[in-house]
This record gives C-alpha cells, sequence and structure tokens, in this order.
C-alpha cells in the first residue's frame, strides 16, 4: 500500500501522544522528533520536512493545544491538517475548455507511464462525457505508436497517429485538425520521452508547446523514484511551466517522499495518482484524504 511505512510510523507518535492526559513542551518535541525522522525515511526532501515539523510545532505548542482537555488529539489534527496542506489541500482539476477543442499534453520520463496514464485519461474524461482522441507523438521509442494503439482499442477511443517518420509538431496539428472532422473534443497528446531530461527532448517538448498551446501540459511521474521525482518534477517545470502532475505507480509505493514533496517545491499541484496497471487503476488526487490515509 502507499504510504505504508510512514502511516505506521506516524500512527505510532501520535498514538503516545494520545495516551496522555496534559502534554508538556518536551512530549510535542519528542513527538516532532520522530515524525521528523519518519517523514526523512519516507524520502520527503529535507527542506519540506524541515518547514513541516517547524510548522507543526508552533501550533501544537500553542495555548489551545496544551490547555486543552483532549490535547493529543489536536496535535494529530494538526498534523493531519498540515500534511493536506503540503500536499496542495484540495484536489484540483485539469484546465478544460467549455466549448470547443481541448488539448492535453502529457509529458514525462521512459517509463515513468506516460502512455498507459493516455489511456487512463482518456477512460476517465469519457466517464465525464467527453470524446479524447489519442496522438501518437512518440517517434522515438519502438513500439511507442503501437503500444498507444494497443491501448486506444483495449478502450475503444481513436488514436492519431502519422507513423514516425513525422516530425511530433506536425504529428500534434494534424491530431488536432482531426479530433475538429472527427467530433473529438478532447486531444491528449502522447510525447516522447527519455531516460534522462536532454536538451534536444525539451526543446521538441517546448515547440509542440508552442505550436498547440495546450490547456494543460501534465507530467507524469513514477512515485517510486522519490526525489527523483521531485527533481524531474522542478526541471520539467522551469522549462515548461508545467500546470500540473500525475503520479504514478503509488500502489508500489511505500514511501511517498514524492508525493509530499512535489507540490511544495513546485509549486504545482498533483491532480491524479496512477494505482495500478489498468486503465481503471486511476484516482483524482485527494490531498485531504491521502492526509487522513496516513494518520489512520
Ligand atoms: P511510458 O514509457 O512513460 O509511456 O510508460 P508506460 O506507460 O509504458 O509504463 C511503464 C510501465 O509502468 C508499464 O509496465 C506499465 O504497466 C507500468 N505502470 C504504469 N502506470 C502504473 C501504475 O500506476 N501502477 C503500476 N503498478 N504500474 C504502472
Amino acid at each position: 500500500m502507499a504510504f505504508e511505512g510512514l502511516a505506521s510510523k506516524l500512527q505510532e507518535a501520535m498514538k503516545k501522544l494520545k495516551g496522555k492526559g496534559k502534554l508538556t513542551e518536551k512530549d510535542i518535541k519528542m513527538a516532532m522528533r520522530e515524525v521528523k525522522l519518519a517523514l526523512l525515511e519516507a524520502d520527503v526532501n529535507f527542506k519540506v520536512v524541515k518547514n513541516f515539523v517547524k510548522t507543526v510545532g508552533e501550533k501544537c505548542t500553542g495555548s489551545e493545544v496544551m490547555e486543552s482537555l483532549t490535547p493529543g488529539q489536536q496535535v494529530v489534527k494538526i498534523v493531519n491538517d498540515e500534511l493536506s496542506s503540503l500536499m496542495g489541500d484540495e484536489s484540483k482539476e485539469i484546465n478544460l475548455k467549455a466549448n470547443g477543442i481541448s488539448v492535453i499534453m502529457l509529458v514525462g520520463l521512459q517509463g515513468a507511464g506516460k502512455t498507459t496514464m493516455g489511456g487512463k485519461l482518456a477512460t476517465h474524461l469519457r466517464k465525464n462525457n467527453k470524446r479524447p482522441l489519442l496522438v501518437a507523438c512518440d517517434i522515438y521509442r519502438p513500439a511507442a505508436i503501437k503500444q498507444l494503439q494497443v491501448v486506444g482499442k483495449s478502450i475503444d477511443v481513436p488514436v492519431f497517429s502519422m507513423g514516425d517518420k513525422v516530425n511530433p509538431v506536425d504529428i500534434a496539428k494534424a491530431g488536432i485538425e482531426h479530433a475538429k472532422a472527427n467530433d473529438n473534443n478532447v486531444v491528449i497528446i502522447d510525447t516522447a520521452g527519455r531516460l534522462h531530461i536532454d536538451e534536444e527532448l525539451m526543446q521538441e517538448l517546448k515547440d509542440v508547446k508552442e505550436c498547440v498551446e495546450p490547456d494543460e501540459i501534465l507530467l507524469v511521474v513514477d512515485s517510486m523514484t522519490g526525489q527523483d521525482a521531485v527533481n524531474v518534477a522542478t526541471t520539467f517545470d522551469e522549462l515548461l511551466n508545467i500546470d500540473g502532475v500525475v503520479l504514478t505507480k503509488l500502489d508500489g509505493d511505500t514511501r511517498g517522499g514524492a508525493a509530499l514533496s512535489i507540490k511544495a517545491m513546485t509549486g504545482k499541484p498533483i491532480k491524479f495518482a496512477g494505482i495500478g496497471e489498468k486503465l481503471n487503476d486511476l484516482e483524482v488526487f485527494h490531498p485531504d484524504r491521502m492526509a487522513s490515509r496516513i494518520l489512520g
């Protein structure tokens, strides 16, 4: 399960506080030390941890908590609220036009789960009465186009491709024309990924962005890569000014460092979480529910 390790450690720390009547500043200090360790072990960014513990510690030593009849529970509530706020508090929707064709550009490193996410997003949008079209702009990875076609076929969503000899900018442009002609109202562009960020790839993504003016640039990152995912998000955001992040493979991420650091480090919200390999395994990311899940 996601956050397993963090959840049990934080719950343990909170249990100790809840078991006490009055709390002293020393109790809070001890608890904050445990919270700090738990977050660091979960691979949360060091700066994020430091700020988190400072804010929570200050709030917990305030008179409302210390003089309350149930101080332990107040502390749990503060930790819960701050965890939720760390992840962005409310869930954020993707930007779609009320009328006309919306364009979503999916970007990210190879293997992050971009193509799978294209299928998941198309499934999600169709449930919301949209008519998605998937556009295959990854012309480099062998079999990427085929993979998208297989995904599209399995969910009965059309896939537009022009093979691997046409420039991705031209494919994207033609894909939007195709959507117009075929009454699709959301175009999901599956772009190329590399194993690492490289300049050529970024230039290509910038060119596609400039040409299609997407309503939403969603960065797909693998949550299991922890702080690497955060670094990837920071770089993609600097270069492309992304609108949101999709965290994939959260089902296998026992730590949670990426989920807890990305919003704080980039300012950009996590909008969806991938929680399995199937095309239905997509969740809208709800920071508040995620926080409650961690604290049990
Ligand atoms: P791309 O290179 O970014 O297009 O990545 P793919 O979509 O091909 O996904 C890479 C691998 O990750 C595939 O084996 C997917 O089945 C798997 N995958 C994608 N999303 C998830 C997820 O949310 N959970 C799990 N467990 N596996 C996933």
